[in-house]
Formats: structure tokens, sequence, C-alpha cells
């Protein structure tokens, strides 16, 4: 595939080497721009579909297209036993996804997809998470898993709080359980 130009997209019909963007759209996904476009030469319209490419480059410094089935497959061992289904592990891969893409970086490093993966990773399930988290960042003694778990604890209080400052916005009457 070549790149032309980002205006200069030549008319399917007449070959006029310009036309007009007369509607954009973004796929679901954040992966792909639709552009409707109407050629001034000759007024019929044709649509262009943009994807901006993502690589992810492996520590051998060799790239390859960022995909979301590589994503599920590091994880789903992790998961192993866990309630997490297929439908959760397809939302992941396309949080992760859409979180490299928000960066607007046409390459990534695997090693910071697999810390990008942490984050949704440690919502869906926290057993999951120090599993991969485990073997990801190479945890090496019971002190390692300590501190993980130290953080999951405190993140949890905190989120906590959170909520309990929320629902007492609303009831400020109503006194916390604890
Ligand atoms: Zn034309």
């Amino acid at each position: 595939m070549t790149h032309r130009g980002r205006n200069s997209v030549y008319c399917p019909f007449c070959r006029n080497p310009d036309s007009r963007v007369v509607d954009s759209r973004m796929a679901d996904d954040g992966s792909a721009i639709r552009r409707r476009r109407q050629c001034p030469e000759c007024g019929r319209r044709f649509t262009t579909v943009e994807t901006t490419s993502l690589s992810v480059i492996k520590r051998s410094g060799v790239g390859e297209p960022f995909s979301r089935s590589k994503v599920i497959n590091g994880v789903r061992k992790a998961c192993q036993g866990r309630p997490v289904s297929e439908d959760d592990l397809a939302l992941l891969a396309q949080e992760v996804e859409e979180n490299i893409r928000a960066s607007g970086a046409a390459e990534i490093d695997a090693h910071e997809v697999g810390l990008i993966i942490l984050g949704p990773l440690q919502k869906l399930d926290k057993v999951a998470y120090l599993r991969f988290a485990s073997v990801y960042q190479a945890f090496e003694s019971l002190e390692d898993f300590e501190s993980a778990i130290a953080l999951l604890r405190h993140e949890a209080e905190v989120e906590a709080k959170g909520a309990d400052a929320k629902r007492s916005e609303g009831k400020s009457s109503e006194k916390s359980p604890l």
C-alpha cells in the first residue's frame, strides 16, 4: 500500500488528483476513519477508509502489527480458573488498544503493552492481575507479592472511601455502616 498525502486522494472515476471531504466518521474502536469524499471535477462521491498502523516492537527489535488476540492470549493464562469470560477478555483487549491509540504513537514497545494491560486487568480480576504482574514484572520473592497486594488493598480502600463520599453526598443523614 502506498501512502499519499492526506489531501491528495485521487478520484477513482476521473482520476482528478483532488477531492473534497464531505463527511468523516471514526470507527467504533477508533482504529479507522471513514471519509466520504466528493470530486470537484466530476462531482461523484466515494468513500475512503484510513487506518492508522500500530506496531508492537518486540525485545528482539522486530516490529509486528498490534493484535488484540495477542493481548488476549497474553492474559488468558493468568485468568485460568477465574470468573473472567471471553467477552471480558475482548473488552480488555479493546481497552488496551484504545489506550495505546489515544497516545497517538505509531509504535509501542511490547513491554509497554504489558504495562498498559495491567490497568484494565486489575479492574477485571485482582488474582489474575497478581498472576500476570508476577510473571510480567518478574516477582522474585514473597515481598514482591506483599507489596503488590498492599498496593491493591490501598487502592481498594481509596476507592471505597470515594464511593462512601459519593453515597453520603446524597444521604448526608445516614451514617457509614463501619
Ligand atoms: Zn472525479
